[in-house]
């Protein structure tokens, strides 16, 4: 797998990061900001007809929220502590979503006096809690959907219900008191079959006829999760394919009059501006014939690279030595701490150059979503991982 800087760094943003991490310590997260403005826009061109609640669990840094916020974008959060740092920000009560369907009925009472009004729930205890705590709200149920074997990072199974049963709980929300207003499906993050989504849709669809035609029930919104891609080392569709696609699906099967429909991106909107910056701190072999080096980092798997976990996200990974032209070889990539399990790329066959050094940078590219918000407290003493934010 050769490594293009360029296909991951436009060489403006590549010379803005470098010049600010030159003398600064490593390991450290750099995220550019200008990048995920670029990528909003980008979304909201594709997909002129949906309203856009980031999910924030990618990268809930302050200046992230601040700029989506001003952007317009509206904020999927998954607990109180989210909802805490939305309106610390500023962003109105009315663009919130609480999308978890796991949640205490105190956390549920805490948002609805904040002025959430729209939740997201799967099982009839939850449901029950939120015509309690939460009377009048506007509900949205999630199903279950195919994709987790084209997701490179699922999030199926755990989450969701079967159609039917939805059906059951949006006929039961009305009876609550609730407004039963939409239904909402994620695909699997980093979803690379575009299909999954029609399927998912299919079944939405039916969804809707029934609650029209049997229970006389119109619903209003489908909430299409999020799932959509960032630029790893494996090939992806450009986004703009998956709107096209997507949209194609939509108007098959609701004609020119669409439902309000919500996408909840995560990964696509923040994982291109980040570059994580470390360093090696060893290099050895196992044996004396050994053919794989052991590259070991100052980062790991607790330091924000948490998603290599079964080597899922393979992640670009850019040394200034590449660009030598000197030979490469396999390397094992680890992390710093005593974990065994923290090693990052041992079946993936990384390449790195020959005369990689202790001391050298290692740059991990497409590194803005679900790194920082994932890295450990002080596990083997070491802090969490530091993140910049450049304008
Ligand atoms: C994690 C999550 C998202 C974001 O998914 P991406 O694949 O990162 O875009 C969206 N919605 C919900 C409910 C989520 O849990």
């Amino acid at each position: 797998m050769p490594m293009r800087l360029e296909n991951y760094c436009s060489p403006e943003e590549w010379e803005k990061i470098q010049e600010f991490s030159k003398d600064k310590e490593t390991p450290f997260l750099v995220v550019d900001l200008e990048v995920i403005r670029q990528k909003y826009q980008e979304l909201t061109t594709c997909f002129p007809i949906a309203k856009v609640f980031y999910a924030l669990k990618a990268n809930p840094g302050a200046p992230v929220v601040n700029l989506l916020r001003e952007l317009g974008s509206n904020f999927d959060i998954a607990s109180i502590f989210e909802l805490n740092r939305v309106l610390e920000c500023g962003v109105e009560p009315d663009r919130i979503s609480y999308g978890n369907t796991i949640k205490k009925a105190a956390h549920i009472k805490y948002a609805y006096d904040k002025g959430v009004r729209l939740f997201a729930t799967d099982s009839k205890a939850d449901l029950q809690n939120i015509a309690e705590q939460a009377p009048g709200s506007k509900i949205f149920v999630r199903i279950l959907v195919e994709g987790g074997e084209t997701a490179e990072w699922p999030l199926s199974r755990k989450f969701g219900c079967h159609p039917d049963m939805a059906i059951d709980l949006l006929v039961q929300a009305k009876n609550l008191g609730l407004v039963p207003y939409g239904i909402s499906f994620h695909v699997g993050s980093q979803q690379k079959d575009i299909a999954v989504w029609d399927a998912a849709l299919s079944k939405v669809k039916y969804m809707f006829d029934w609650m029209k035609f049997e229970e006389d029930v119109s619903l209003k919104m489908i909430n299409m999760g999020g799932g959509f891609p960032a630029n790893y080392i494996s090939e992806v569709n450009p986004i703009q394919i998956y709107a096209e696609e997507i949209l194609r699906y939509l108007h098959d099967d609701h004609g020119d009059d669409l439902p309000e429909i919500i996408l909840e991106p995560g990964r696509s909107l923040v994982g291109e501006s980040g570059v994580l910056v470390s360093e090696v701190v060893l290099i050895s072999r196992k044996s004396r014939t050994d053919l794989n080096r052991w590259v070991y980092l100052d980062v790991g798997l607790f330091q924000g690279l948490i998603e290599t976990l079964g080597e899922a996200i393979k992640y670009p990974i850019y040394t200034p030595k590449m660009d030598e032209r000197v030979q490469e070889g396999t390397v094992v990539l680890a992390g710093p701490t005593c974990d065994s399990a923290d090693i990052m790329y041992e079946n993936s066959h990384y390449q790195l150059p020959l005369n990689l050094a202790v001391g050298d940078r290692l740059y991990w590219l497409t590194t803005g979503a679900y790194t920082n918000s994932y890295s450990s407290v002080e596990f083997n003493g070491f802090p969490p991982l530091t993140t910049y934010y450049l304008e």
